[in-house]
C-alpha cells in the first residue's frame, strides 16, 4: 500500500486486479482509501483524486457529525438503542446501589447507579449490558443457523470493534460478534452470524459465497444495507 497526499488529506492507495478506480470513505474516522487498476500510475491517481476533492470533503463532514452526535453524556433523556429500538434514558439515583441495573420499559433505558456515579462508569455500565443482552440472544441463533447450514461452531465472543460487524476465524471454527450489535435489529445480527457462519464453508467473498447467502438468507442484501446505512460511504467512477 502507498499514500499520495491532496493539500491536507492523505489518501491509501492499494493496488489490486480490478476494472475501476474505486474511491472509499471508510468508518470510523473517515479514512479515505483508493483502490486502483494495476495498470493505472500514481499521477493518475492523484488526478482522479483531486476530480473527487469536494465529494471527499463533504464525506468527511458527515462522518465529524457523526462523531460528535455519538459521544454519550449519558445524561437524562438522552437516546439509546436497543435491538434497533430507540429508548430515551432514565437515570435513577439511588444512595446505597452497588453496581448498577438497568430496566427497560416502554419508552425508557431506566439506569439505577449510585450518586454521583462518573459518565465514564455509565458506559461501563451500558457496555457491560449490551453484552449481556447480545450474548443472551447469539446461542439460539448459532443453534439455529449451524443446523441449517450444516457446520459446527467451536465458539464465539462479543467483542468491541472498530471496523468489522463480525469476523470467523476457520482454522479454530470460532466467530467474533461486534458490541454495537445489540444496538441493531436482531435480524442484522441473524445477517452477521450466517454470513460468518458461510465462511466455514467458504473462506473468501467469492461467487460461490454469495449463492450460499442466497440460499440460506435471500435479503442478505437488504440487511447489509440496513446495518451500513451509516456511517460507511461508497462512491465508485469508472475511470
Ligand atoms: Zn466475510
Amino acid at each position: 500500500m502507498n499514500k499520495i497526499t491532496i493539500s491536507d488529506i492523505t489518501i491509501d492507495v492499494v493496488r489490486k486486479e480490478i476494472k475501476n478506480l474505486h474511491l472509499s470513505v471508510n468508518p470510523p474516522d473517515g479514512k479515505i482509501k483508493i483502490a486502483s487498476p494495476l495498470r493505472i500510475d500514481d499521477e493518475a491517481i492523484r488526478l482522479f483524486a483531486i476530480s473527487k476533492i469536494s465529494w471527499i470533503r463533504k464525506q468527511q463532514n458527515k462522518f465529524e457529525n457523526q462523531a460528535r452526535q455519538s459521544a454519550r453524556g449519558y445524561v437524562l433523556g438522552e437516546s439509546h438503542y436497543l435491538k434497533g429500538r430507540r429508548y430515551l434514558l432514565n437515570i435513577i439515583e439511588e444512595d446505597n446501589l452497588k453496581g448498577s441495573q438497568i430496566v427497560v420499559s416502554n419508552k425508557h433505558i431506566n439506569l439505577y447507579v449510585r450518586n454521583g456515579v462518573s459518565v465514564e462508569q455509565k458506559k461501563k455500565y451500558f457496555i457491560e449490558w449490551y453484552r449481556k443482552e447480545l450474548k443472551h440472544e447469539i446461542p439460539v441463533l448459532v443453534d439455529k443457523w449451524q443446523k441449517k447450514i450444516g457446520v459446527e461452531l467451536n465458539g464465539w465472543q462479543v467483542r468491541q470493534m472498530k471496523t468489522k460487524w463480525g469476523s470467523c476465524n476457520i482454522e479454530n471454527k470460532t466467530i467474533l460478534i461486534n458490541l454495537e450489535l445489540a444496538k441493531k435489529p436482531i435480524i442484522c445480527l441473524v445477517y452477521i452470524i450466517v454470513h460468518e457462519l458461510v465462511h466455514l464453508l467458504e473462506r473468501y467473498h467469492n461467487d460461490r459465497f454469495i449463492d450460499l447467502m442466497n440460499k440460506y438468507l435471500p435479503n442478505w442484501r437488504f440487511l447489509r444495507e440496513e446495518l451500513n446505512s451509516f456511517p460507511i460511504s461508497h462512491g465508485e467512477w469508472t475511470y
